[in-house]
């Protein structure tokens, strides 16, 4: 996609595709929302179900192989164009030149009005409704194509191989190709490629044993920092764990059933903590001992928590958002989430952990924010860690301190190195202006 019109096209391509699915899967406008999250190459689309509950349309999406070609078909039609040629429904023409309140306008989206164009969305939409017939059943049964990534995989690398048979087995989408080199500029050949209708696609990584010593953990890094650099995304999947390391990236694969629950709370294997552990603090990791409790002192001590919301905040305003792990000291000792069970309030558990931090966050940062962060709690060394994964936001996510002088001001926290920095207010200004108006 041309880069000066970059944003117009994903937030009109973002209307489209809520108006399709509100009329493919007839639901109201307010139950699918969607918004653009992430800056520049790395700016992606999120939907996501608005609806108290859920309305069951993502998993209707992932399981039903022709849904994006039905979206893509409704959302033509309301874009007045033809779906199957494209062309401009005649009675449209000079009627409405980019967009009208028949098409693509609302009055939720009007701050949006000036940067809708259907016309640039026209060919994509296309495309979409032709890509499932080159994925379909008369041009290439999935079985054959699976057959034939078999023959590719590497030969040395038995668990290539089980990736795909796992593929198989639950019945999910096959990679479009492997061992494939995707940049000129970038010296690697991810395990398997998947395209995006044009745009740098999706580089999947199986690594098995040897991506975990130290210098090929380095390597990997820089190659695949590389690779996303230049607008490609990673999937890496470590050390055979298929579903783990699927389920986020149903997007990819379609969907798999969910997880067997133990006590309500989603507790996932170990292994990849376990990773994020021994890759140690970083500008998108940060460790905390603790929720509420002071370690020396064992009380609930405010600045506890006061550092786990600057640090949430910090990758929120970030371009990357960050991972934190809490239940950890810095020296690498498991704390768990055990420890601040006794200052968490009534329900002292799993449930009652989770609970207390999602308040926690949702007060501070407002209910926007929920979208953007995920929380799991993971077994280890009998006890548990919480992972907190926070995607980078729409807007600035400030903290309202007291100062020296006992004012309150308004604080933005960001990330540089391993490091929560506050910014003084001409920094974030600065920062402001770079992070989300794009001056
Ligand atoms: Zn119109």
């Amino acid at each position: 996609m041309p880069r000066a019109q970059g944003d117009q096209f994903l937030i009109t391509l973002a209307y489209a595709l809520q108006r399709g699915i509100q009329f493919v899967y007839q639901v109201e406008e307010g139950e699918v929302a969607v918004e653009l999250i992430g800056q520049g190459e790395q700016q992606r689309l999120l939907l996501w179900e608005a609806a108290e509950g859920g309305t069951g349309v993502w998993e209707r999406m992932v399981r039903e192989p022709d849904s994006f070609a039905a979206i893509a078909r409704e959302a033509l039609r309301v874009c007045h164009f033809d779906p199957a040629s494209g062309s401009e429904e005649p009675k449209w023409i000079g009627e409405c030149a980019v967009a009208c309140y028949d098409c693509l306008l609302s009055y939720s989206n009007q701050p949006h009005h000036p940067r809708i164009d259907r016309h640039l969305i026209r060919d994509f939409l296309l495309d979409l409704t032709h890509s499932e017939v080159v994925a379909g059943p008369e041009t290439d049964p999935p079985g054959d194509h699976f057959e034939r990534l078999l023959k590719m995989v590497d030969p040395a690398s038995p668990l290539e191989r089980e990736f795909l048979l796992y593929l198989r087995e639950h019945g999910l989408r096959p990679p479009n190709t492997a061992q494939n080199r995707p940049s000129h500029d970038v010296a690697v050949q991810p395990d398997f490629y998947c395209e995006r209708g044009g745009r740098p696609g999706i580089c999947v990584f199986i690594d098995g044993a040897v991506h975990q010593e130290p210098e090929q953990a380095e390597h990997d890094r820089r190659v695949r920092d590389e690779l996303e650099d230049h607008g490609f995304r990673i999937i890496a999947i470590t050390g055979g764990q298929f579903a783990a390391g699927i389920r986020p990236n149903w997007d990819v694969f379609g969907g798999l059933p969910e997880e067997p629950k133990t006590d309500d709370v989603a507790v996932t294997a170990s292994s990849t903590i376990e990773e994020l552990l021994r890759r140690g603090e970083s500008e998108t990791l940060e460790f905390k001992s603790s929720l509420r409790l002071g370690v020396s002192s064992g009380t609930v001590e405010p600045v506890v928590e006061k550092s786990i919301l600057k640090t949430v905040s910090a990758f929120l305003n970030s371009y990357k958002g960050g991972t934190l792990i809490i239940g950890v000291e810095d020296n690498g000792n498991i704390l768990g989430c055990e420890y601040d069970f006794s200052a968490i309030g009534k329900k002292q558990d799993l449930d009652g952990y989770e609970l207390h931090l999602r308040n926690l966050l949702n007060r501070e940062f407002g209910s926007d924010s929920a979208p953007l962060v995920e929380i799991a709690l993971h077994a280890i060394d009998y006890k548990h860690v919480c992972e907190v994964r926070v995607g980078p936001g729409r807007r600035p996510y400030t903290l309202i301190e007291q100062g020296k002088d006992g004012q309150k001001k308004q604080q933005l926290y960001i990330r540089t190195g391993n490091q929560t920095v506050t910014l003084g207010m001409e920094e974030a200004l600065r920062y402001f202006a770079d992070r989300w108006t794009g001056n």
